[in-house]
């Protein structure tokens, strides 16, 4: 049988061989130890064992094959460029090994320090770390060597053999307590000697077997440990929250160990090239002398700022000031460091573009198109709308030691203060008196839209974010969090229970709509300065407010770069002028049933219970006023820009009395021997029309089918709106839009009605009005080329597409069981909050493509919540469509996102 030919897969690549783009394979810090090895930056020998070796070991439980052999050439590399042996008895190399996967995933995986220590070589190393004679040092220097070889074993130990930590915990505070200290630096090199004796029969215990002496199995069982790290329970869940794929691997970096913690001329630190808090430049960071990395993080002894550095070590520090200097140039960005001082000689340890906050990632996205190191497009790439939706919100001021009571889902961001009331009338009350007032419900319907618009926030503990009041305070901008399921509510008591307190009308909390946390008592506020630019209160050439400045740069140049127009859905004056002001180039959804509520609902529930043509005559004939005085008003808002008014859409049940309710009262009069002729005639009709599924059943089209004149009322309204409006020289631009269709038939029916009311009303003032539809029913977007045939403009109704297309009730399902669904990784987000690509993301393609195909002027637009989400508004771009229309509040977010999208995706077109 002839050889079988085999190309040794190449599993290990010196620091030299790697560089920043092969983070795939080399993790994020070995391409990065990589790229400074080649920039000449001191950086410890080593290699890095690639995440396909990873991936092959968790494959078979078995390292593969030629691992071990390359690992071995390597090593024997490193140990020529150190000059020394790996655990040699006389002047040990010893090693660190240390996880690096794609995507930072701290504290995660695993990481074993000073491999290459045993009981000869910890004499070895003790003589060279006391090279230089003298006792103290001498001293000094076995105190270190065996310290080292103490944290080897317990580090060893824990990772590699799960030998319970707790366990060498207690044995070094047995030490400390026997030596009466409570300061690990108080043991010297006989306590450590004993604890080191005292670890080994720990490891003994566990294990079954002596610590390792021989140097290369300590090194393969560290590796194969931060391999399996990969697949540590808290590893896999980090995974699933931050949505990083399970199946990268991670990299392994093995580097020689160089020592912060050999006297006063040595220490660690690290360093951050700006503030990575606000942005601005400067030199951050801390450092710590006679230390190792692992004291800082623990915290044993206090860092000093890093300026401190220049008294006590200036060669070193103007050596990394300039490395630091070198890197920021070379990657361009914030770079985050770490290093350590060796006697007098700076090691880069680590570096990595540094995390940030929101304000920070702005500010130094437009610091550094200043510097002429990025571009604008560049710059937008680098910000994001979550990072803007961040800024616009007002912030608590947590400086305090604040206690969250309870934790609901943050259903819409931004930080409220007020006295708790548990009534929509309550709360209009109370505000009416200048009180600050947060709505507490179990959830909240229609009825409590005054009571919302009168409260600073809104806390329910039912609902998740597609919840009712979600939906409506998110389209407010009002702060709410939903699905606080601690609070037990009492409404009849005024009064709710949390955490063993009791809260009463009148106490005063504190809500966090982006955390979700809620807190009792008075948590101060702060306004967002980015809000006050985007309402033109805040001059951006005026201000010296570097965050404003840069975000309005950025701002304007996703502007300029976008293709997608930014609409924003609102049914007043007072959104559509807000939303105006953030940027809105139109309104794409007027939900024409928000303008039913409060007073108008009695004549909505005559006219669904109308008897005779009469009285369905007069209830309409009272609505048409007041519509027409509403479109009126809207349209002068947006005056010269497309407004989008969807007719009436209501789940029935909302405009009806509740049948319970009903029920009980005509039982308790009849009881009484009372007159119940018409309770009675009202009871039945409402069992008539009584509903299992009311989000299936009579709205949108099939209600304007089902009611003659409600629809034909609604058109007139627009349309004499619309004439109204041009008379006085304002340019309407109105889009009338049918909501639910299934089937062209429906939409050409309502059509044909329409145009002939448009014709009659624009006889003698003529006024463009377009027809068109929402598509949010699966069938719509599945025969979207027959409907296109008699519709000028498609809007996707995403949020009815999602509950129709996953058969998911849109009221119910996140508060009920989507945690369990996102535990189990079936999706990573909410397919309501973020738009769900595959599939329903395919009925929008398939609608566009086909909606086109049968009409290539068709407009096309999306107006479910996913119009202002920001991974969905990529989507959308992708799919072509003309506009996103979104909250007033999310104008700004989804102008950002459009503009990014462009640039992603259109490449030098869009410059
Ligand atoms: C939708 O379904 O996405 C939509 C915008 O309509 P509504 O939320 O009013 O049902
Ligand atoms: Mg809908």
């Amino acid at each position: 049988m002839a050889a079988q030919e085999t190309v040794e897969h190449k599993y290990v690549y010196d620091f030299a061989e790697g560089n920043k783009d092969l983070k795939d394979l080399l993790g994020g810090k070995g391409a990065n130890l990589a790229e400074m090895t080649n920039l000449g930056l001191p950086v410890p020998p080593g290699f890095t064992i690639t995440t396909e070796a990873c991936k092959a070991y968790l494959a078979t439980g078995e390292e593969p094959d030629g691992l071990a052999d390359q690992i071995a050439a390597h090593l024997a590399s490193l140990e020529q460029a150190m000059g020394k042996r790996l655990g040699d008895p006389q002047d040990p190399l010893l090693v660190s090994v240390r996880s690096g996967a794609k995507f930072s995933m701290p504290g995660m995986m695993e990481t074993v320090l000073n491999v290459g220590l045993n009981d000869r070589s910890v004499q070895g190393l003790a003589r060279q770390a006391g090279g230089s004679g003298d006792q103290a040092a001498a001293g000094g220097a076995d105190r270190f060597a065996w310290d080292s070889y103490r944290r080897l074993i317990q580090m060893f130990g824990k990772t590699v053999c799960e030998v319970p930590g707790e366990e060498f915990e207690h044995a070094l505070d047995d030490a400390k307590r026997a030596k009466g200290t409570r300061n690990d630096l108080d043991l010297d090199a006989d306590d450590l000697r004993g604890l080191v004796d005292a670890y080994k029969r720990i490891f003994l215990k566990h294990t079954g077997r002596e610590f390792p002496q021989e140097p290369r199995e300590q090194l393969d069982l560290a590796i194969r440990a931060v391999f399996e790290s990969w697949n540590a329970e808290r590893a896999v869940v980090y995974r699933r929250q931050e949505r990083i794929p399970a199946d990268l691997g991670t990299a392994v970096n093995v580097v020689a160990m160089v020592f912060g913690n050999l006297g006063s001329d040595s220490g660690t630190g690290v360093a951050f090239t700006r503030d990575p808090a606000s942005g601005a430049q400067g030199i951050y960071g801390d450092y710590l002398a006679n230390a190792q990395g692992e004291d800082v993080v623990a915290g044993i002894r206090n860092t000093v700022p890093l300026q401190e550095l220049e008294k006590l070590d200036k060669t070193s520090y103007d050596e990394l000031l300039s490395y630091m200097a070198r890197l920021e140039g070379h990657y361009k960005d914030l770079c985050d460091i770490e290093f350590t001082i060796e006697r007098g000689k700076l090691w880069m340890l680590q570096t990595r573009v540094g995390k940030r906050t929101a304000a920070a990632a702005f500010v130094i996205a437009g610091q550094l198109v200043d510097e002429g190191l990025i571009d604008l497009d560049e710059a937008l790439h680098r910000v994001n709308g979550a990072q803007l939706a961040q800024l616009m919100f007002p912030r608590f001021q947590l400086d305090h030691e604040f206690q969250p009571v309870a934790k609901g889902i943050g259903a819409s961001p931004g930080a409220a203060v007020g006295k708790v009331v548990f009534t929509s009338a309550r709360a209009v009350e109370l505000a009416a008196e200048g009180e600050d007032v947060i709505l507490v419900r179990r959830e909240t319907n229609p009825d409590d839209l005054n009571g919302m618009i009168a409260a600073k926030g809104i806390l329910t503990s039912r609902g998740g974010k597609t919840s009712h009041a979600a939906v409506v305070a998110r389209g407010m901008g009002k702060t709410c969090v939903s699905g606080a399921d601690e609070l037990d509510i009492n409404i009849p008591q005024r009064k709710f229970t949390v955490a063993g307190q009791t809260v009463t009308e009148g106490d005063v909390v504190s809500i966090d709509g982006t955390t979700g946390k809620v807190y009792l008592g008075e948590v101060p506020v702060m306004p967002s300065e980015v809000v006050q630019y985007f309402e033109g209160e805040l001059d951006p050439e005026q201000t010296d407010d570097a965050l404003v400045k840069a975000v309005h740069r950025i701002m304007s140049h996703a502007d300029a770069a976008r293709r997608l127009a930014v609409r924003t859905n609102a049914d007043t004056a007072a959104d559509a002028a807000r939303a105006r002001r953030f940027g809105a180039q139109g309104i794409g959804l007027c939900r024409t049933e928000h303008m039913f509520l409060g007073d108008r609902r009695e004549l909505v529930e005559r006219l669904i219970l109308a008897r005779d043509e009469k009285e369905r005559e007069a209830a309409l004939g009272a609505l048409l006023p007041l519509q027409r005085a509403d479109f009126v008003e809207i349209f002068r808002e947006m005056d010269g820009l497309p407004v989008t008014v969807r007719l009436i859409d209501p789940p029935l049940h909302e405009f009806l009395p509740p049948l319970e309710q009903l029920a009980v009262n005509v039982a308790v009069a009849q009881e009484r021997g009372e007159d119940v002729a018409q309770e009675e005639a009202l009871l039945a009709a409402v069992r008539r029309m009584h509903e299992q599924n009311p989000m299936l059943g009579l709205r949108g089209v099939r209600l304007g089918l089902v009611i003659p004149g409600l629809f034909a009322m609604q058109v007139r309204a627009i349309v004499e709106a619309a004439v109204e409006c041009a008379k006085s020289g304002v340019t309407p631009r109105p889009e009338i839009m049918v909501p639910l269709v299934g089937a062209v038939q429906e939409l050409e029916t309502v059509r044909a009605e329409a145009e002939r009311i448009i014709a009659e009303v624009t006889r003698e003032q003529p006024v463009e009005v377009l027809i068109g539809t929402m598509i949010e029913v699966p069938r719509a977007a599945l025969t979207a080329g027959q409907i296109a045939e008699a519709a000028q403009f498609f809007s996707f109704g995403t949020n009815d597409l999602t509950q129709m297309g996953w058969g998911f009730s849109r009221d119910d399902v996140e508060g009920a069981f989507f945690w369990r669904y996102l535990e189990l990784g079936i999706f990573g987000i909410s397919p309501f909050e973020s738009i769900d690509r595959d599939g329903v993301g395919r009925l929008v393609r398939i609608a566009a493509e086909e909606g086109r195909a049968a009409r290539p002027e068709l407009k096309l637009g999306v107006c479910g919540e996913h119009g202002g989400d920001p991974d969905s508004v990529h989507f959308f771009h992708e799919v072509g469509l003309d506009y996103v229309s979104c909250s007033p509040f999310r104008v700004p977010v989804a102008r950002l996102e459009a503009g990014r999208a462009a640039v992603e995706t259109d490449g030098s077109d869009s410059r």
